[in-house]
């Protein structure tokens, strides 16, 4: 195996004032013969605040370019001007062009956007930069998942302007907080911002629903843009830990070749946004408990509040609702196996118009 260089060069960002030829066709596969790397592309509209967009910063998460290639087609971009202005950040192509979340070597591009640990971080604060300067609408970042979940939106703070952008794209509203490390946490305190969860990548069905949410934040006026539909609240959720295996752990499913020291139930992803009971199973483990931990938004381990490991079954102590359970053993590695999440009952202190 090649050793993994610790000294990776800060990725530069590259900045177009027009929408460059060929980006609404070319194949994501090829995106490098349009876009030496991430990039921040202005797309002319009629004059007003743009719409700060994101894609790719997951690079096989492929729905929010294709939704945006097929509105730049719509519109008849750049001879003709949309509706509003967009700054268009293209992330990580390097790995988009591989079909990869991110490449070994370097950071998780949805993970560099506070502190200093990665060159990456360099990056993130140009992109901040510029995006400060143009002074968005709203913003609004594009992701896939790679388990079985609904359409969602997520929110980092609880305005009525987020919320009503996250209503917008689904009944189901997310709010977390963990990972800070995000762009949506970065660029909610520059405006209103979302991250919108679309699915499993390459599904026809969820390109044209962000390619229609992306036309109504296109064309709505503020004010609607802004205000939150009657019972918004109703399926609000809110991330309080994510569970990971410990590192050095080998997981499998259903039913497990010997190797394995964690073995999941197959189904896990059927419990994504589904009330988990007390005393449910979530798979079996071998050798030194625990195999699975939780950590909640404050980075303590508090596994013993919502697993026990006995007779080497991992069942579940209190109810929750998980979300973004994974069965792909990449993803839990470079990741999470997935969130724990309740429904959130603040309304009295959401109803109160809290501070944009
Ligand atoms: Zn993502």
């Amino acid at each position: 195996m090649e050793p993994v260089s610790t000294h990776q060069p800060t990725p530069e960002l590259h900045l177009f004032d027009r929408l460059p030829d060929g980006l609404a066709t070319v194949p994501v596969e090829q995106l490098g013969s349009i876009l030496p790397g991430p990039s921040l592309v202005r797309i002319a509209g009629q004059p007003g605040p743009p719409l700060f967009i994101s894609v790719l910063l997951h690079g096989n998460e492929t729905t929010g370019f294709l939704a945006m290639q097929r509105i730049i087609s719509a519109y008849g971009a750049p001879q003709k001007l949309l509706p509003r202005p967009v700054l268009l950040f293209v992330g990580n192509v390097a790995a988009a062009e591989k079909g990869l979340r991110k490449l070994d070597s370097q950071a998780d591009y949805n993970r560099i956007w506070q502190g200093d640990h990665h060159p990456e971080h360099l990056l993130a604060e140009r992109v901040l930069e510029e995006a400060r300067k143009a002074a968005p609408l709203c913003g609004i970042d594009l992701h896939n998942n790679t388990g079985k979940n609904p359409h969602y939106g997520c929110v980092n703070r609880l305005d009525r302007a987020s919320l009503s952008l996250a209503r917008r794209f689904s009944r189901i509203i997310v709010w977390f907080t963990e990972p800070h490390e995000v762009l949506a946490v970065a660029m909610s305190e520059i405006c209103p911002t979302v991250t919108l969860e679309c699915g499993v990548s390459g599904d026809l069905t969820g390109t044209s629903h962000v390619e229609n949410y992306l036309r109504h934040c296109l064309e709505l006026p503020e004010e609607t843009l802004f205000t939150p539909p009657p019972n918004h609240l109703n399926d609000l959720y809110h991330t309080t830990a994510r569970l990971i295996v410990p590192e050095g752990r080998e997981v499998g499913f259903g039913r497990c070749a010997g190797s394995a020291d964690l073995c999941l139930r197959e189904d896990l992803e059927s419990l994504n946004f589904e009330p988990v009971p007390a005393g449910t199973e979530l798979g079996r483990y071998a050798g030194a408990a625990p195999a699975l931990r939780v950590i909640d938004n404050l980075s303590r381990d508090v596994t013993g509040r919502y697993l026990s490991f006995t007779e080497n079954r991992i069942v579940t102590t209190v109810p929750f609702i998980p979300s973004m359970f994974t069965l792909d053993t990449k993803i839990i590695r470079q990741d999470c196996l997935g969130y724990v999440m309740e429904n959130y009952r603040g309304k009295d202190e959401i109803s109160s118009e809290s501070e944009g």
